[in-house]
């Protein structure tokens, strides 16, 4: 058999195998008309007029050339205007320059603003489901929400829900897993959590209540002092590339590896009728683009993180891990919030569920492939 009768051979033959792989009534098919790029109704579409510009007004969450968060989005309007030919424009404005950091999603839903970048989990006071679209404490890493965003039906279900109030969401980047936080004194037991008073958002900090600990939620400019003054004993942030900037190293000397946001991800939503007035060209270079936001931010976020890393340990900063019996009450709180939250909202349960069949399929293979390479290394 020549060179080429065995190339021949065994595409036929890998193709069989999938074939077969195919008939396997065991397997769950992916749906990728599921994926956003795949949506198309060539009847339907606009095109774009190259004579008109197109002015997107988008609010964030956070201050002007806040790093790694803020100046990727400055990236992405960039890069929207590069690809557009400047016909399509992302005019950003920080948090507090045209409506408040926390009121971008009311702002954006009634059209004050087209779009707005900022986290889900900040709107649970609307629905307890969209904190699930930021991740669970113990659930996906950055790669694995990413694969249930965009191929296990994910980025569906919160654009169903977003839909309600005249939102259309796009991942807009990932923290990638953060730490558990500074802490005044060292946690050498559960018991040390008792009665602490901690900043930690999110259904990590209901969790972290059901540990005895007492969450509290303070504007970013007010943490430092408040952990200074004793007034928190404890908070969580992001991780050291953002910790570090914040100088919590100076007031709260011990820093805890986390498990209550393993792969936060944080939103790039735009008002759905805007959206839907774009021309299918614009619509495309937003999607293009807003892909492209979502995974710079994830590795900027793990390239500003190793370094940062370093600088701490050469400040001595004493890097540790929460103890085995928080961690296991942790896990115990979290099943039980998890029910409590179901029970009260027929959406969080429907979300919670879509996540837990995706995430008990990961974490088989993330043991199968990434805890023994990690493991090996
Ligand atoms: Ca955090």
């Amino acid at each position: 058999m020549n060179r080429r009768d065995f190339l021949t051979t065994a595409t036929l033959a890998s193709g069989a195998l999938a074939l077969g792989a195919c008939n396997d009534s065991n397997r769950q098919a992916i749906d990728h008309s599921k994926h956003p790029a795949a949506k198309a109704d060539e009847t339907k579409r606009v095109h774009v007029n190259k004579n008109k510009k197109t002015i997107i007004k988008l609010a964030t969450s956070w201050p002007a050339h806040f790093p790694i968060m803020g100046t990727n989005v400055e990236k992405f309007a960039q890069r929207v205007k590069n690809i557009s030919g400047g016909s399509l424009e992302i005019k950003l404005y920080p948090k507090n320059t045209l409506v408040p950091a926390l009121a971008v999603f009311d702002a954006c839903s009634s059209g004050q603003i087209d779009a707005f970048h900022s986290g889900p989990y900040y709107w649970k006071g609307k629905n307890s489901a969209f904190s699930l679209y930021s991740g669970i404490p113990f659930g996906f890493t950055s790669e694995e929400i990413n694969s249930w965003m965009l191929f296990g039906g994910g980025l569906d279900l919160w654009r169903e829900q977003y839909a309600k109030y005249n939102l259309h969401p796009f991942m807009g980047g990932n923290t990638n897993i953060q730490m558990g936080g500074w802490f005044r004194k060292p946690i050498k037991s559960l018991a040390d959590m008792q009665g602490l008073k901690m900043r930690i958002p999110g259904l990590g900090g209901e969790v972290f209540a059901k540990l005895g600990v007492n969450p509290v939620l303070l504007p970013a400019g007010e943490i430092y002092t408040s952990l200074e003054r004793g007034v928190i004993d404890a908070t969580e942030w992001v991780g050291p590339a953002l910790d570090m900037k914040m100088g919590f190293y100076k007031v709260a000397p011990y820093y805890y590896s986390g498990w209550h946001e393993p792969g936060s991800i944080l939103e790039l939503t735009f008002n759905k009728h805007a959206f839907e007035k774009l021309s299918f060209e614009h619509q495309a270079i937003i999607e293009v683009a807003s892909s492209e936001l979502n995974s710079n931010m994830t590795y900027e976020f793990h390239a500003e993180n190793i370094l940062a890393l370093q600088q701490l340990r050469a400040l001595n900063v004493e890097i540790l891990q929460l103890p085995q019996d928080v961690t296991n009450a942790g896990k115990v709180a979290l099943k039980e919030v998890i029910e409590e939250l179901s029970a009260q909202n027929e959406d969080f349960k429907r979300v919670y569920a879509s996540i837990n069949k995706h995430l008990q399929l990961s974490k088989e293979w993330s043991d199968t492939s990434l805890r023994y390479f990690l493991n090996a290394r």
